[in-house]
């Protein structure tokens, strides 16, 4: 197995500034990663050129990420709402093109958040017509749009690969796919073999990351059988490793994500062990017997 290895940007920092993004872009060239994952939470804030030059000179690429907000959610019953979100999405699409990266993924279809009521017809509505119209600016740049399927906490409208299919059958895009993580996988699916199986063909991303959110191997994910499923399936993607610590992230995405206690706070020690413990795995899915 070959996959592209990637690592989420804030393992090393919670903003991308310049001291920040030279600091990300150093460090994950240094321990090995193919990729890094840039979170647009704030595609206007982004430094373009200055990263393109960075990812240039230490020969990394990139993916990028978004997760929506209350106020930009595009799955709301209300349409200022969704249009802000569909504002947001189209600039962060922009911001993902010319910083080079060909993907653009994450909680893309509704709040990061805690609803407390299931979705809405009319609110799900919204979602798939903005979705489609934001595929179809995507084919035109050669991007790929991904869905990723987060636990019941976290969103209320894909909490499994099989909504996540079932969303994208509605758009009728075929640049969407979906996105599984290890950690959201561990609380919603049956089991991951199953899940990844079931959107083998559109599976198009993969989070990695334990249950505690900490250090690969720390937790309870099964993550032979991830790697395994992985092989059987032919999933040639990239695998991205994802941890949170307060240590790193503002105290305002630390609410956001949960982030009550700390597992590590050394960014290099964790990365570091990340990239052994993916090549381990990878290896191990490659040649079962040995
Ligand atoms: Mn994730």
């Amino acid at each position: 197995m070959k996959n592209p290895l990637g690592i989420h940007a804030l393992v090393w920092a919670g903003s991308w500034n310049s001291e920040h993004r030279e600091k990300a872009i150093a460090l994950s060239a240094k321990y090995g990663y193919d990729l890094i994952e840039i979170p647009l939470l704030e595609p206007r804030e982004i430094d373009v050129s200055g990263t393109v030059k960075l990812l240039e000179q230490y020969n990394l690429k990139a993916a990028t990420s978004l997760a929506l907000s209350p106020q930009t959610d595009i799955s709301s019953p209300e349409p200022d709402i969704v249009a802000k979100g569909e504002t947001l999405l189209n600039e962060a699409l922009l911001v993902a093109r010319d910083l080079g990266a060909n993907y653009l993924g994450g909680v893309l279809y509704s709040a990061l958040q805690k609803y407390n009521s299931p979705p809405v017809e009319v609110g799900r509505h919204h979602c798939i017509e903005v979705l489609s119209r934001l595929a179809d600016k995507a084919k035109q740049m050669g991007m790929t749009i991904g869905l990723e399927a987060v636990n019941r906490y976290e969103s209320n409208l894909i909490n499994t690969a099989a909504q996540a299919l079932e969303i994208i059958a509605e758009t009728g895009s075929d640049n969407i796919v979906v996105h599984l993580d290890s950690f959201h996988m561990n609380i919603e699916e049956e089991s991951f073999s199953e899940a990844i199986t079931l959107c083998a063909e559109k599976l198009g991303y993969f989070h990695l990351g334990e249950s505690n959110r900490g250090y690969l191997g720390s937790g309870t994910i099964d993550f032979a059988s991830i790697f395994k499923s992985l092989r059987d399936n032919h999933y040639t993607g990239v695998i991205t490793f994802e941890s949170f610590s307060s240590t790193v992230v503002t105290p305002h995405l630390s609410n956001a994500l949960a982030l009550w206690r700390n597992l590590w706070d050394d960014s290099e020690k964790l990365a570091h062990h990340a990239k052994y413990f993916m090549e381990k795995h990878l290896h191990s899915a490659e040649s079962p017997s040995s």
